[in-house]
């Protein structure tokens, strides 16, 4: 509707929106493609405010990043205190400052390994994918949880997991050694112990932790930089063949644990990554690629855009 402006301005104008237009799609695909890490991008605009980086809404950028669904860029953009209609060059710089370190944790360290956290609803079979990339993939590190249930047959302290007491439980957390616990199940506390967790990384080894929604919480609180990756069931009645099929729990226990499971599966768009366990092989594979740190890292900024 701008309706004072000549026939020849308009089609300039129209020609420059289309080109910038044009600048902006091409620099998320590169994002897209990780030819280009989103914290180049951005800083990229906030150097110079003329660059068609500039011209990018922060939800365009954040959902050309690998893992960031529709639901997990309006939660960030809520923690972030941005408004979806901004652009990177019209940020104040209090949200710069906010969007840079954000970003920075996302980009991967290179010599780092990669922390990735599995979770899902119950029954939907975490234990089972995460047992078997414990059998084929010894180069991943299966962080060895702390736990105040009783061990069950055939498991082993310091295997499946460390069985502590309530006390010696109070002790870890006491002196700061747990990442994240939880009280599972409204029974038994379980933890991840940080240290083992931080050697590996530092050391570029990978770690995957299968946690509770809780825990895996807590993680993205503590570790931005960790993929969260949340794993479905192939379908609906597949999760509830898996829960109540054993047919040993009464009526109102199967239902409290579809209730569960409902509000439980609600929680994928807090999620990185969704994977879905029709088959445990398959599934490993897919956690087993996410955990790979990718080859080369960020690549050098200007190579996607060097107007210079
Ligand atoms: P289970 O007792 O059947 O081995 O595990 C029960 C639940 O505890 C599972 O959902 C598992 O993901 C969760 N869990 C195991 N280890 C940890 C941990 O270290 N932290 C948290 N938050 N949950 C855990």
């Amino acid at each position: 509707m701008t309706g004072g402006m000549p026939e020849v301005d308009r089609a300039a104008a129209s020609r420059a929106a289309v080109a910038a237009r044009q600048a902006r799609a091409q620099i998320k695909q590169s994002v897209r493609g990780s030819e280009r890490t989103a914290l180049d991008v951005a800083e990229t605009a906030w150097r110079d405010g003329t660059r068609p980086e500039a011209g990018l809404r922060v939800p365009e950028l954040l959902g050309a990043m690998r893992g960031l669904g529709p639901a997990r860029v309006a939660d960030v953009l809520d923690r972030l205190r941005i408004s979806p209609v901004k652009r990177l060059g019209g940020l104040g710089p209090q949200q710069r400052d906010r969007l840079r370190e954000w970003l920075r944790a996302r980009v991967s360290v290179p010599g780092r390994g990669r922390l990735v956290v599995l979770a899902g609803p119950t029954a939907v079979g975490k234990g089972t994918v995460a047992g078997y990339i414990r059998e084929h993939h010894p180069d991943v590190l299966l962080s060895v949880s702390a736990t105040t249930r009783a061990p069950r047959p055939g498991e082993h302290d310091g295997v499946h997991y460390y069985f502590v007491d309530d006390e010696a439980f109070d002790g870890m957390i006491e002196r700061g050694e747990l990442l994240e616990w939880a009280t599972v199940h409204n029974a038994s506390r379980y933890g991840t112990p940080r240290p083992p967790v931080d050697a590996a990384l530092d050391a570029g080894r990978s770690v995957l932790l299968e946690i509770d929604l809780q825990g895996a919480r807590q993680v993205r609180a503590a570790m931005p930089e960790a993929l969260l990756v949340f794993l479905l069931p192939p379908n609906w009645e597949e999760l509830v063949r898996r829960l109540v099929g054993r047919g040993t729990e009464s009526p109102e226990e199967q239902s409290r644990r579809l209730d569960t499971a409902r509000v439980e599966l609600a929680a994928q768009d807090e999620f990185d990554e969704l994977v879905v366990n029709d088959d445990v092989r398959r599934a490993a594979q897919e956690v087993v690629d996410l955990l790979a740190v990718p080859s080369g890292g960020a690549r050098p900024a200007g190579r996607a855009g060097s107007a210079r």
